[in-house]
């Protein structure tokens, strides 16, 4: 995001000399003002830092990234900022505010200079040896050459410097959206003054409210600007005459409110309809009333505040992150439902920009009051003008603020936004891992969500807290009233609504008998796995925290084949340091008792966000820095995480993997840092080092990379999503994307062949705990399988059934066939033969059934 620039010679004589950051919301437009500043320095040496865009082509200004360029720009001469429109003010008085050393901040001058001018005369006078207010003033007067050049300003235009404080230009506009200036235009007005060099104020002339900051999103919704309103716009400073003419121009446009927003207030984006019907993501049955996840309040008592400085950092990181997951999010809105849709967030995203608000939560924070109670207080005091307003739409719009408030209040406090309303079936769009992670097993019988497939994170975890969960069910369903009663079944994907006494006895006698099947299999499981003809398959579990290694030795895991360290710290703001994440370790290790626990190195990234570790959005984030990607751009956080297994790996089996591996070079180099994080005393003498094979790259060329590694283990979560090109977490594509489907499979019979005899293979996706899959990746040759700690005596036993040269000869045809659905149905017919039963492990429900 950001980066370094010298038009330079030795970085000693660019030390000397003033430093300068060019802010922009393009790294386009930065790169190119920076080339061309360089043209004019003739070698001389100086420091120029980038902090621009969100990546190389979206648009946008992260505060932490200029602070990273000012830490990197700073000497003893100071540093000079110029920054570009709006937001990159703020991003940068932002970036002062989240300095550690506030020494550095004393060396920092914000220029409100224009950037393409004020660059060029900036590097001039700092490369000649200017004092930082020396460069400063001359950024300041950068435009006055061009301004004589093109003669006398037009009266009310441009006026001299000295004038500009007091010169002020009006003008007058009747609002004309039917809604008056809600959120929406409100937030479009804003960002359009906030992006120009001028003060502008606004009063409402036909209820005389007002005046109020035009560039303050909370400020104007006071206003109560109605429909056939009219407010006066008065602006002073160097683009007052524009701010003003874009200001009436905006408004005689209704603020570019789409033509059904204008007739219609904006609906909350659907959910992309489901293709594929509901889809079994977590086996048991449920039925219970329909209940919905709600905010929590915070209590602001229950979090102590420190020192005011520590605070305010705190909230200006917090309000940082969520604004980059609204950008996320935003992102991907206007990927899948277009502009206007995602125009919904812009009113989000200026909320936290608002200079106003942020300026009260300042004020508010002192001793004994901290960012918790000051960002709870000022957002109350938000809410409630918004509440008082006399037009209900415009009232219903304080929903907006508090939905933003309290996003910035669970990352203040790292506590999950929503919880569930009560007792019963919960029913919701989406999860988040946090969310699952978090449900209260006390209140949640079963999960029903709109979106999301059997290999979505949000899947993973209710599997391994053994919760029922049906996924893609369609937006249909958030529409059933709160307290109606659903049945589900995670095993078949099937709904009811409002069951007869009938159907809910069936199921119940149902669910009855697989209790009872449940009861004979764990009593076997601790036993090993051995097939019919006496192969033993390594059943070992997947876990995703402490508890989760306790529920896997109780359900006879023969070892973790698994351990997804980034769940362990999911709820964290800070990263954990060494000795935090080495106990965690450790307690795995003790539940497991001796086992061989398999720890994962950080796979962050595609649906698994975490808070600690911020990301630019990214349009296809699946495809972009997951896993070990990110892990090698962070090497100080993979180090000390390396440095932690290490000391675990030191005292109890441990195994080392590595995620979405997809060339060797990223194997050497990952090698590279667990050398330099075992220290002087070496590896650790048991440590196996592995690899996931989760990239159709990886598995085509798996020879390429058994020299780096002692076993692999086949992730078919991601293996099948990107082999089919069908993401994992979407609803819409969910059915297509199947482990089973001969592509995917055709890829695992690749690996094990070229393993055979070299290295072990496991398979941790979540087709290990498929029963129509596990006679398949047996007979392919996979001789382990990690599951969730529920489905470990299952699995042990559907292993027993099996005989190896028959699986060999399935996996064979299998690999022959067209699609997943043909090669379930052969796996069915095999199984009818041997047990008569060809009813179990259909994958795809019904529909919603009703009665
Ligand atoms: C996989 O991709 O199959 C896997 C086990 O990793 P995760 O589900 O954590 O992405
Ligand atoms: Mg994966």
């Amino acid at each position: 995001m950001t980066e370094s620039t010298s038009a330079n010679a030795p970085a000693t004589d660019a030390e000397r000399r003033v430093g300068l950051i060019v802010v922009s919301h393009s790294r386009a437009l930065a790169l190119a003002a920076v080339t061309l500043a360089g043209e004019m320095l003739h070698g001389r040496p100086l420091t120029i830092e980038v902090a621009a865009g969100l990546d190389d082509t979206t648009f946008g200004t992260d505060a932490v990234s200029i602070m990273q360029a000012i830490e990197r720009a700073d000497s003893p001469a100071g540093v000079v900022v110029l920054m570009d429109l709006g937001s990159a003010v703020l991003s940068a008085e932002l970036a002062l505010d989240l300095l550690q050393d506030s020494s550095i901040r004393d060396r920092v001058t914000l220029s409100p200079a224009p950037l393409v001018e004020g660059l060029i005369v900036a590097a001039v006078a700092a490369a000649g040896g200017a004092s930082r207010e020396e460069v400063a003033a001359e950024a300041r007067n950068a435009v006055m050459g061009k301004a004589a050049h093109l003669s006398t300003p037009e009266p009310g235009v441009a006026p001299e410097p000295e004038d500009q404080a007091q010169a002020a230009i009006v003008g007058v506009f009747p609002v004309a959206n039917p809604h008056g200036l809600h959120a929406r235009p409100a937030a479009r007005l804003v960002s359009e003054v906030r992006a120009l060099d001028a003060s502008v104020q606004l009063r409402n002339l036909t209820t005389g409210a007002g005046p109020v900051p035009a560039a303050s999103l909370s400020r104007v919704a006071t206003l109560t600007a109605l429909h056939g309103h009219e407010v006066e716009v008065r602006a002073t400073g160097p683009q007052a005459q524009e701010a003003v003419e874009h200001v009436l121009a905006l408004a005689k446009r209704r603020f570019d409110e789409p033509p059904e927003q204008v007739s219609a207030p904006p609906a909350p984006p659907r959910p992309t309809p489901s293709r594929s019907g509901p889809l079994a993501a977590s086996p048991g049955i449920a039925v219970g009333p329909v209940r919905r996840l709600a905010a929590e309040p915070v209590d602001p008592a229950l979090h102590p505040a420190g020192e005011p400085a520590q605070e305010w950092r705190r909230v200006l990181a917090s309000v940082a992150a969520v604004r980059r997951e609204i950008e996320h999010v935003r992102v991907l809105t206007e990927r899948e439902l277009g502009p206007d849709q995602a125009s919904i967030f812009d009113a989000h995203l200026s909320l936290l920009t608002d200079t106003e608000l942020l300026g009260d939560v300042k004020a508010r924070i002192r001793p004994g009051t901290g960012a918790v109670a000051a960002w709870a207080g000022s957002l109350a005091e938000v809410e409630r003008q918004w509440a008082e307003l006399p037009d209900p739409y415009l009232r219903e719009r304080a929903a907006d603020v508090r939905a933003v408030g309290e996003q910035v209040l669970q990352a203040l406090t790292g506590q999950p936004a929503r919880r569930m309303t009560g007792e019963g079936v919960l029913v919701a769009s989406d999860l988040t891992p946090a969310e699952t992670a978090g449900l209260d097993l006390a209140l949640v019988t079963g999960v029903v969500l709109a979106q999301g497939s059997p290999t979505s994170h949000a899947a993973i975890l209710a599997r391994a807290r053994d919760i029922p969960v049906v996924v893609a069910a369609g937006p249909e369903v958030l529409g059933i009233p709160e307290g109606r009663t659903i049945l589900l079944d995670g095993a078949t994907g099937a709904l009811h609504l409002d069951p007869a006494p009938e159907l809910i006895e069936e199921y119940q006698s149902r669910a009855a008998e697989a209790a009872e099947q449940r009861v004979r299999q764990v009593a076997l499981a601790d036993h090993p796995a051995v097939s019919r003809d006496g192969t033993r398959i390594l059943v070992a579990a997947n876990l995703g925290s402490v508890s989760d290694a306790r529920a896997a030795l109780a359900a006879g895991a023969d070892g973790a084949g698994l351990v997804r360290t980034e769940f362990l710290f999911l709820d964290r703001t800070a990263a954990p340091d060494i000795n935090e994440q080495q106990d965690q370790y450790d307690s795995i290790a003790e539940a497991m008792e001796g086992r061989r626990i398999t720890l994962r190195t950080l796979d962050v990234g595609g649906d698994k966000p975490l808070p600690y570790l911020p990301m630019p959005p990214e349009a296809n984030p699946f495809l972009g820095q997951r896993g070990i990607r990110l892990s090698l751009r962070n090497r100080d956080l993979l180090r000390d995480q390396m440095a932690a297994i290490c000391h675990t790996a030191r005292h109890s089996p441990t195994s080392i993997m590595l995620p979405m591996v997809s060339t060797p070079d990223e194997l050497i180099e990952a090698r590279q840092v667990l050398v330099e994080a075992a220290g002087s005393s070496g590896l650790p003498a048991g440590l196996h080092i592995g690899t996931m094979i989760e990239v159709p790259s990886a598995a085509l060329k798996i020879e390429a990379l058994l020299p780096y590694v002692d076993f692999v283990s086949i992730g078919t979560n991601d293996l099948t999503q990107y082999t089919l090109a069908a993401e994992r977490g979407n609803g819409a594509v969910a059915a297509l994307s199947d482990a089973l489907d001969p592509g995917v499979l055709r890829l695992i019979d690749h690996v094990c062949r070229a393993a055979s005899g070299r290295v072990d293979v496991a398979v941790c996706g979540e087709a290990a705990s498929d029963e129509l899959a596990i006679p398949i990746l047996v007979g392919l040759g996979v001789r382990e399988l990690s599951v969730s700690p529920p489905a470990v005596a299952r699995v042990k036993a559907a292993i027993r059934q099996l005989d190896v040269e028959h699986c060999a000869s399935l996996a064979g045809q299998a690999l022959t066939l067209p699609g997943a659905t043909d090669v379930r149905k052969l796996v069915l017919a095999t199984m009818a033969e041997t047990q008569g039963d060809a009813e179990s492990g259909t994958r795809t429900g019904s529909g919603v059934a009703t009665g």
